[in-house]
């Protein structure tokens, strides 16, 4: 059986990252990828209109100041294909693709305590052991597949975001169904709507979003921004978000309604999702999230014709920005086309996919193909699926059965030398990722580098560093409005899910510091031997 340092899973932004920090301190490393490609979240999600929320020049490695001068990225914020050829010159120009097996899924890892080593198997039935396992699988990575009855009845083709065929869809001609309004949906939607002949959008909740304003880069903003690259990166680095947005600047609550109106003003005009970053009271004051709330639904009414229809785009049912804000670009405006039409599931449920295409309690939606943009068993599905067995033989998703826990979102009490790249309980999903992903990456390359100088072979989160953690990601999580969203943030999107809130709230900053007294005081939390 081959023996290596690590294994990695996974060969998106987190995973590639990993690789080339243990490569250059000269581990052996074997990595595993269930792709063709690297990418990640950037190989599988290739629906027409996909593209990134965060801004181009803040969403890549930072490691890397040369390609930071040198690449150019056409537009604010960028399509999918450009962020995977930015993948793609990293993993080609660092040769980090020779050390990963593609095509290939981890399905089991045990962890043997008489040699502190992980015995890791896959899908192929290969087995290896490592010292460490790294799983750097991504915090949307495994695609949620609604149980709809008659679902394989349908005659038409159906396809999933998050699974998109590499060669694209032709949907032109066709009538088209798209199920589901989130991020995906609302990204996708105005694409599918410019191809399809007749698009039924199936909408269970309206989402807020904010304007995205994408346009081609500004050569000026671009020359600006990379003569304070290393500034910009600090800031990021330093910043709640992993971005550099103005942050936690104005109380709501203390402007009146021309100031606030002025001001939402300003930052609609700006774009972009971090809208709840330079507000102290969004997320923890009803009245300022209302406030805020109807400025936004306001904006709807004024973009959309039909005014039912506008009613129904309104996000009512949770606060502002408790699920993941979406950024939409013309969104609203494809709702005013006369071949698309929007089915609210609230008034009229889903009953059944029959071969014909959807029937809500209304009437059958013929249709010739199924869009499920329905998002994915999101923080813990790709972890849970793999048979991750601790050391008395106990499964990973039997101990998260109620909710994950673990400590820093990096380790879990029982499973040694497992490490989760941007893990639940840490704050991954509400900042920039990669900001995410390089600080968990680089904490865990100076933890094994730590432990190699000293021959520890061991590490372990104790019980007690982790229970005390999960109650403080909680608590933090429940001063917040955020639990009161059906979100994905809190698994409510998987019947039978735990309802937890799982990302960490405080910002990646806060957290920095937190990660790094932990490595100062010789990892307290851990048990290293
Ligand atoms: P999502 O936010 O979970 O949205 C899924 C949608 O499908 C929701 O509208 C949901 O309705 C609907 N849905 C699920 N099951 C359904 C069912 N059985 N019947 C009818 N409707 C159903 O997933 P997503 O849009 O793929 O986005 C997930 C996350 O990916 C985003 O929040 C974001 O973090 C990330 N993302 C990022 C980018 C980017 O810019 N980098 C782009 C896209 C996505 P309910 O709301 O009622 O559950």
């Amino acid at each position: 059986m081959n023996k290596y340092d690590a294994v990695i899973v996974g060969a998106g932004f987190s995973g590639l990252y990993m690789m080339h920090r243990l490569r250059e301190r000269g581990l052996s490393v074997q990595g595993f990828e269930a792709g063709s490609d690297v990418g990640g979240t950037w190989y599988w999600n290739r629906y027409p209109g996909a593209r990134c929320d965060s801004e181009s020049l803040s969403y890549s490695y930072s490691f890397l100041p040369e390609l930071d001068q040198a690449w150019h990225w056409p537009e604010r914020y960028s399509e999918q294909p450009e962020i995977l050829k930015y993948i793609n010159h990293v993993a080609t120009t660092l040769a980090l693709r020779e050390h990963f097996e593609f095509n290939t899924r981890v399905s089991s890892a045990s962890f043997e305590t008489t040699t502190n080593t992980w015995c890791v198997g896959t899908e192929h039935g290969e087995q290896l052991t490592a010292r460490f396992l790294i799983m750097a699988t991504g915090c949307l990575s495994m695609p949620n597949w609604p149980k709809i009855a008659g679902i394989d009845d349908f005659r038409g083709e159906r396809f999933h975001t998050g699974l998109w065929p590499h060669d694209g869809v032709d949907l032109r001609g066709k009538r088209v169904a798209v199920i589901g309004t989130g991020s995906t949906g609302i990204q996708s939607i105005p694409r599918i709507a410019s191809q399809a002949e007749e698009l039924f959008v199936f909408q269970r909740t309206a989402n807020h979003c904010v304007p995205a304003h994408n346009s081609p880069m500004d050569a000026e903003a671009e020359q600006a921004y990379k003569s304070r690259y290393a500034e910009m990166r600090e800031a990021a680095r330093r910043s709640m978000s992993g971005d550099v947005v103005r942050e936690a600047y104005i109380n709501i609550m203390d402007l009146g309604d021309a100031e606030l109106h002025e001001e939402l003003d300003r930052t609609w005009a700006l774009g972009g999702f971090y809208t709840q970053y330079p507000y102290t009271d969004l997320l923890t004051s009803h009245e300022a999230n209302e406030r805020v709330a109807e400025y936004s639904c306001n904006h709807i009414r004024s973009r959309v014709r039909d005014p039912r229809v506008a009613e129904l785009l309104c996000a009512k049912d949770h606060p502002f920005a408790t699920k993941r804000l979406c950024a939409d670009s013309f969104y609203f405006e494809t709702f005013n086309e006369s071949h698309v039409h929007l089915i609210d599931l609230k008034a009229t449920p889903i009953h059944a996919i029959e071969a014909a295409g959807v029937r809500t309690s209304e009437r059958l939606h013929e249709v010739d193909v199924i869009v499920f943009a329905t998002g994915f068993d999101a923080m813990t599905g790709a972890l849970t699926r793999v048979d991750l067995q601790g050391t008395q033989g106990q499964m990973l998703r039997e101990v998260w059965q109620q909710g994950p826990v673990n400590y820093l979102g990096l380790g879990v009490a029982g499973f040694p030398n497992l490490f989760t790249v941007t893990g639940p309980g840490s704050p991954s999903v509400l900042t920039t990722m990669v900001s995410s992903i390089e600080q968990h990456v680089e904490w865990i390359d100076e933890c094994m580098d730590w432990m190699g100088n000293r021959g520890a072979t061991r590490i372990e989160a104790t019980p007690d560093a982790q229970t005390k953690w999960v109650d403080y990601v909680n608590q933090s999580g429940n001063a917040t409005l955020f639990p009161e969203a059906n979100s994905w943030y809190v698994g409510a999107n998987i019947p039978g899910k735990a309802r937890v809130f799982m990302p960490y709230v405080n910002g990646l900053n806060i957290y920095r510091d937190q990660c790094d007294a932990v490595a100062d005081e010789g990892y307290t939390g851990f048990e290293i031997s």
